[in-house]
């Protein structure tokens, strides 16, 4: 009898410790225990319940009861009087309760055992190898009894494989964790998301948008305040991201780089909706270690159905998308568009092409009049970036304005044209000629690089050129940054002008002249050539006009080209104005011709004018 025992405890041993060597998962394993324990025990229901971290229980396998009854013990708490299991769990020891009906640990418990005609139930507790709660193992009886040697035999041995089985089931949930989640944030990571790509693009019908975003400057925080916080700063980001509280799942794919898959994103708004929810995320200052950090990502996006067609395809454009962002939008978003790698291939050469003209010191500034409409005199002068082309051709900023997008590029034109500029005026000072300023136009970089106060006197203080001669022209998306009206304030009380240029094409907004202190205000070209044609755009122009006049600031109407514009501009006000009609660009000396020619007798002067006007 006991031989026979022993070989049927062995074979259920043999098949159990297999089953956890092939890595079948632990319910289907439990499963099995259970019904084989039936088998060797008559008259025996058997149940595995798993414990969690926080003493909750879960029942794991119970194939003889009714799946309302797993679901009924499904999150109840461990504890001195919670059933037999709950008990077992609880003390750590078994418990065998031979009477539901009366027994007191019972008494919260029976109404769902008693139904089911199950009377007793003898619970034992599953260890981990450090002596952890870890689960329950239970035999209900449907008569008030207590277990059986023989039962007791077969229950150490099933506790026994259950251990072993639930302790490689942690394992591989821990190997699988390690696997599918980033260490530094907890998030999914890289190769988690390859998967659910790869897999998602596999089912086609059920399309999805995609995320890739960066975090900007994340560089400079690791330089300036070291890697810890640069690794704290990742970490709040990937809260950031999940915490937006939608279906997305967020992965880290490595370094300060992140992905979004949203299932619930199959159109364009929406998901440039997540984009900016996202992106909004990151509103306020992360305060770590003392240091107050102003968190910027930027985001390019792809949706799965519009965008690739291979898992690849996509991947690598949400990559372009982003690539694009993070160039000419950065804290911002973008979604592909096939035009895209066009114009990064643009972007490229235009870039290449600015960098090697200034290398071979082939950057040159032209300057166009700036005119007093009513009195057709010059007042002042523009000086604009050109390229001196290898077989000499001249191009003009607006054809390689991508290459300035380039910071680097940037920070060295200014530079240069600065010099250039300095040494025209000295020249036309020497003569005697009468300018009131020569503008140059500065970029973002010029202000975030620091120095800019000492770059821009340098040149001046050794041509010997008053400052008093030099305007600034900042676009309105430059000035935005509170960091750069304060520089400009300053600049402005070295004695230099300021200039909001473009006005009218960024954010437009009359409440920015109260905010930052200017000079002047150059009305883009777009207003100009609506001037006529558009009586809303006339309206604006004239009450801008007014405003400005009230808060004493200049006017300068940009790319006049006819003779109706400057004289509508001069009917509603607008004192001063450059353009073709007026003056093409052109380089210094002519500029000085043009000085002189305007010194002269008047009649001398339209001829000169004619003449200039169709000039390159
Ligand atoms: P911007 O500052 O708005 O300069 C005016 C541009 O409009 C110039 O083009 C000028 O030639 C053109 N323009 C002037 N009047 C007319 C007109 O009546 N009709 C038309 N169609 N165009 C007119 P450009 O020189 O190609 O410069 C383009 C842009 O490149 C400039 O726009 C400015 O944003 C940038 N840029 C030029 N030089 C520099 C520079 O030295 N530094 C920086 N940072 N940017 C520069
Ligand atoms: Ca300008
Ligand atoms: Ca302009």
């Amino acid at each position: 009898m006991q031989a026979r025992r022993d070989t049927e405890l062995s074979a259920l041993q043999n098949e159990i410790l297999e089953a956890v060597a092939k890595g079948i998962p632990f319910a289907s394993v439990a499963n099995t225990l259970c019904e084989r324990a039936e088998a060797l025990a008559p008259g025996a229901n058997c149940t595995i319940t798993a414990i969690d971290s926080e003493g909750l229980i879960h029942p794991v396998a119970g194939p003889s009861l009714p799946v309302s009854y797993g679901e009924a013990i499904d999150g109840v708490p461990i504890g001195p009087e919670v059933g037999s299991c709950g008990t077992s769990a609880f003390f750590g020891t078994p418990v065998e309760v031979t009477d539901i009906a009366t027994d007191p640990r019972w008494s919260n418990f029976k109404s769902v055992a008693l139904p089911l005609g199950l009377k007793a139930c003898w619970s034992s507790p599953i260890k981990s190898p450090d002596g952890r709660v870890v689960g329950t193992f239970a035999f209900y009886y449907r008569e008030c009894r207590g277990p059986s040697d023989l039962e007791r035999q077969l229950v150490d041995t099933c506790v026994h494989l259950c251990s072993i089985a639930m302790e490689r089931d942690e394992v591989n949930r821990r190997m699988h964790h390690l696997a599918y989640h980033d260490q530094l944030t907890g998030l999914y990571n890289r190769y988690a998301f390859d998967e659910r790509i790869a897999r998602k693009m596999a089912a086609p019908p059920q399309s999805f948008g995609l995320l890739l975003l960066d975090i900007d400057n994340m560089k400079l925080v690791n330089d300036t305040m070291g890697h810890s916080v640069g690794d704290s700063m990742i970490c709040e980001v990937g809260r950031r991201l999940a915490a937006v509280g939608e279906t997305i799942s967020v992965y880290r794919l490595g370094g300060d780089e992140f992905a979004v898959i949203c299932p619930a994103c199959n159109q364009k708004e929406a998901l440039s909706g997540l984009a900016e929810r996202l992106l909004r995320q990151m509103d306020h200052p992360f305060e770590c270690d003392g240091n107050s950090i102003m968190l910027q990502i930027t985001i390019g996006g792809v949706l799965s159905n519009m965008d690739g067609t291979s898992a690849d395809a996509l991947r690598q454009n949400a990559d372009l998308a982003l690539y694009h962002a993070k160039q000419t939008a950065r804290g911002d978003y973008i979604h592909f568009e096939p035009g895209l790698r066009t114009s990064i291939q643009c972007r490229t050469e235009q870039i290449a092409l600015l960098d090697k003209a200034l290398d071979e010191d082939r950057v040159f500034a032209h300057f166009q009049p700036v005119i007093c409409i009513r009195r057709a005199r010059i007042v002042g002068v523009e000086a604009l970036a050109r390229i001196r082309a290898e077989d000499g051709r001249i191009i003009s900023a607006g054809a390689f304005a991508q290459g300035l997008t380039d910071s680097k590029n940037a920070f060295r034109l200014t530079s240069r044209m600065l010099d250039q500029i300095a040494s025209s005026m000295r020249a036309w000072m020497d003569e005697g000629l009468e300018l009131r300023h020569v503008a140059v136009n500065l970029s973002t970089v010029d202000f975030q690089r620091g120095n800019l106060e000492q770059r821009l006197r340098a040149p001046f203080e050794a041509y010997g050129v008053p400052l008093q001669h030099l305007q600034i022209e900042v676009t309105e998306n430059v000035l935005m940054d509170q960091d750069v009206a304060n520089q400009v304030a300053r600049l402005r009380e070295c004695g230099m002008q300021v200039a909001l240029d473009d006005f009218g094409t960024g954010f437009a907004s009359l409440s920015h002249l109260k905010d930052f202190p200017l000079d002047y205000i150059k009305v883009d070209k777009s207003f100009v050539d609506n001037l006529l044609t558009d009586i809303a755009c006339g309206a604006i122009v004239e009450s801008l006009i007014d405003v400005a006049k009230k808060m004493q600031i200049g006017i300068i109407a940009e790319g006049i080209e006819s003779a109706e514009q400057a004289a509508r501009l001069l009917e509603i006000g607008c004192p001063l104005g450059q353009g073709f009609y007026y003056f093409r660009p052109v380089d210094g000396d002519t500029i000085a011709e043009l000085l002189r020619a305007s010194d002269c007798t008047t009649a001398k002067r339209p001829a000169l004018t004619r003449a200039l006007r169709h000039s390159a």
